[in-house]
């Protein structure tokens, strides 16, 4: 499966925003944005000019996929299904971005970035209702029990997920028994529940033209 394998922290220095890709680094000042906010590159200080129109909501959809870690062709099917369904397109586009196996592991606190909630869920490390789901962009549904395997319980990645979440509360849609790993989907999320800075209106935009 095709996936992004450069630096990351170039990407939130393209969009000019913190997209919180690699957990505990990005709350810190260790994050390359606090000293240079500005695009990476040689010529990165003069590309500096405001941004409207276009290229804002350009900006707008480049920061949500990547902050979920999808490529384009995924993000747009997300952006055509919500576009057919019955309801407020924004909201159920970032809904589904919302449900994303990986994004859960990520909220449940099994990793401290989607990033690494990614690897635990593509290495077989998460059940899904107590069957392995490997499948990051896999969507949960209300009342799904999201659990960590047994085997995978004292991995280093899980243990400082778990430490992260701690002081990172788990959204209302969701339920977590940290002393098991076992979390639970309450309700499908609504936007209100989700932190999330993005404006997904632009994004709408962008691909209605
Ligand atoms: Fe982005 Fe985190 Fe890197 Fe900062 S540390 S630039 S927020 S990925």
């Amino acid at each position: 499966m095709a996936r992004y394998t450069g630096a990351v922290c170039r990407l939130c220095r393209r969009e000019g925003a913190k997209l919180f890709l690699k957990g505990t680094k990005c709350a810190s000042d260790r994050c390359p944005l606090e000293k240079r906010n500005f695009p990476p590159g040689q010529h990165g200080k003069d590309r500096k000019a405001k941004i409207v129109g276009y290229g804002l909501q350009l900006h707008e959809k480049q920061k949500a996929k990547r902050m979920y870690f999808t490529l384009e062709g995924q993000f747009r099917e997300y952006y055509e299904k919500a576009n057919r369904a019955a309801g407020v397109t924004g909201e159920l586009l970032i809904q589904q971005l919302e449900r994303r196996l990986d994004n859960v592991a990520y909220r449940l606190g099994f990793a401290i970035s989607r990033r690494q909630a990614r690897q635990v869920v593509r290495h077989g490390h998460v059940t899904v209702n107590g069957r392995k789901v490997n499948i990051p962009s896999y969507q949960v549904n209300a009342g799904d029990e999201i659990a960590i395997r047994e085997s995978a319980k004292k991995l280093l990645i899980v243990e400082q997920g778990a430490q992260y979440a701690a002081q990172n509360p788990v959204p209302t849609w969701l339920e977590m028994n940290f002393e098991t790993l076992t979390g639970r989907v309450l309700s499908l999320p609504k936007r209100k529940d989700i932190n999330l800075p993005i404006n997904e209106q632009l994004i709408v935009e962008l691909y209605s033209k």
